[in-house]
């Protein structure tokens, strides 16, 4: 990781993770009832603001993994959690970084992040499910407004100061942003903007009750507490998250005693566990990919079919990765016998298509999978790849314009409706591809410029005119709307 990344995420982790030594019953006295804090310092649509600020920043900065079959993934597991929660005044969303460091952090709208490490050191589903239970539950007790809410009382300047700088980071000018960013670093190693202990305990005791409540193994939350204790028992170094989050003998056995409170459930391995497991270890860890094969078959060891399969599908991207298509190939068609339509599998064939030089039968693989199961990332991404690719740019830009409609926030889409229009040489629909794509890394400016050139290239199509026109007002709104982003 660079330096920079570093830096990005030591601030978010310091204003978001770090916990401090006050004591219990300190809290106690500083913090007013559960709910009721922080609600007249913050609202909740200024935390969904000053989160999606963020979140513009973590895209630029953070080796955040846009893999539509993770994404799905992850989002799938951590909504399941979210439904069974109460308070849920934002909506969610779930995002998994390519990070060999034990961490998980969530802020505010409502933004959870995972570090890939933790998916790779969780034995099933239940224990990462445990982990993301309990950043959820920072979210909905609102851990993080009432910590600044505390902390404001203190030292009111710092915090103010510290969101402006990021604001100003966001709002374009990147040199006097970085400069920002310098200062901020400084002003939140001052800020005691901490978890507390008690919100870590209710963190933990809400989590438990989320992943119960969702069918998942309530034992997991004490399994991968004992298991994050093991794997740095003798570390010199402590991960972010175990520095704010101590794994203490205590905690282990006050949260065996919470999940003995539930009925245990004895799961069968998640599949799509074991699949988004394979898929990071091979496509993701940077790992040598010979490291990465012995992982694998120490990982997917165990003797049920679940394993068996994740093993087949973790030699199948291997033998990919080796630049044995035809190996892969043969995987991977085995496992479709079981499971036709399994969106790993089909992912990978499209790959496995592409590097066998047969890019039409991936178009008519993906052409079926788009009629059943329409607008579906992983098939959409794919498909207008496999388009792009065959120079059918017409119909793949008509399927990602559906699909932005639906996320407009994919940035892997804009950036792939950028390269369509790029190569069918057309400078407006290029354009404003390109625009879409900086605005959701924060800067309008940029975004700004291109919106202008596409509207001096428009003829006299009032209604493409009228409908840049409102764009570019509302960029304009939201880099104000940034730059004035304070608490
Ligand atoms: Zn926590």
């Amino acid at each position: 990781m660079s330096p920079l990344k570093k830096t990005m995420l030591s601030l978010l982790l310091s204003t978001t993770l770090v916990s401090q030594s006050l004591s219990a019953a300190n809290n106690i006295h500083r913090l007013p009832e559960l709910g009721t804090a922080a609600a007249g310092t913050l609202s909740i649509e200024k935390e969904i603001r000053i989160g999606k600020a963020y979140m513009m920043m973590l895209r630029g900065k953070l080796p955040i993994i846009n893999d539509p079959l993770i994404d799905e993934y992850i989002n799938d597991l951590g909504l399941r959690l979210v439904a069974q929660a109460n308070d849920v005044k934002t909506p969610f969303h779930f995002f998994m970084v390519e990070n060999d460091v034990i961490n998980a952090f969530a802020f505010f709208g409502g933004n959870g992040g995972i570090h890939s490490a933790i998916l790779l050191l969780a034995d099933n589903e239940s224990e990462l499910a445990s982990v993301v239970g309990h950043e959820i539950t920072h979210v909905t007790q609102r851990h993080l407004a009432r910590s600044i809410e505390a902390s404001q009382r203190s030292n009111p300047a710092t915090i103010a100061a510290m969101l402006a700088s990021v604001a100003l980071i966001m709002a374009g000018a990147p040199q006097a942003g970085l400069a920002g960013f310098q200062t901020s670093i400084a002003l939140s190693k001052q800020l005691a903007i901490n978890y507390t202990r008690s919100n870590e305990k209710e963190a933990d005791r809400i989590g438990i009750s989320l992943i119960a409540n969702s069918a998942f193994d309530p034992q997991g939350a004490p399994e991968f507490f004992k298991k994050m204790a093991q794997n740095y028992r003798y570390a010199t170094k402590m991960p972010p998250m175990l520095m704010s989050h101590p794994v203490t003998e205590q905690r282990i056995s006050e949260t065996r005693i919470r999940a003995a409170g539930y009925a245990s459930k004895k799961l069968p391995p998640s599949l799509n566990f074991l699949l988004a497991k394979a898929r990071i270890l091979i496509r993701f860890a940077h790992k040598d990919i010979e490291v990465s094969e012995t992982l694998a078959k120490k990982k997917f060891a165990e003797n049920s079919k679940e394993h068996k399969t994740a093993l087949s599908y973790a030699q199948a991207l291997i033998a990919l990765k080796k630049g044995k298509a035809n190996i892969a190939y043969k995987i991977i068609n085995q496992l479709r016998q079981e499971d036709a339509n399994n969106l790993f599998y089909i992912d990978t064939l499209s790959d496995i298509y592409l590097a066998l030089k047969k890019p039409q039968e991936a178009a008519d693989m993906l052409a079926y999978f788009n009629d059943i199961k329409p607008n579906n990332q992983v098939v959409v991404l794919n498909y207008a790849s496999v388009l792009l690719e065959l120079k059918q740019y017409e119909l793949a830009a008509k399927i990602l314009n559906r699909y932005v409609g639906d996320r407009p926030t994919s940035a892997i889409a804009w950036s792939l409706l950028h390269q369509i229009h790029k190569e069918a040489d057309q400078a407006v629909p290029r354009n404003i591809a390109r625009a879409e794509q900086m605005a959701l890394f924060g800067d309008y400016e940029g975004a700004l410029k291109q919106l202008y050139s596409a509207h001096n290239l428009l003829g006299k199509d009032e209604l493409s005119q009228a409908r840049l026109e409102a764009r570019i007002k509302q960029f304009k709104q939201m880099r104000d709307d940034l730059k004035n982003l304070k608490i």
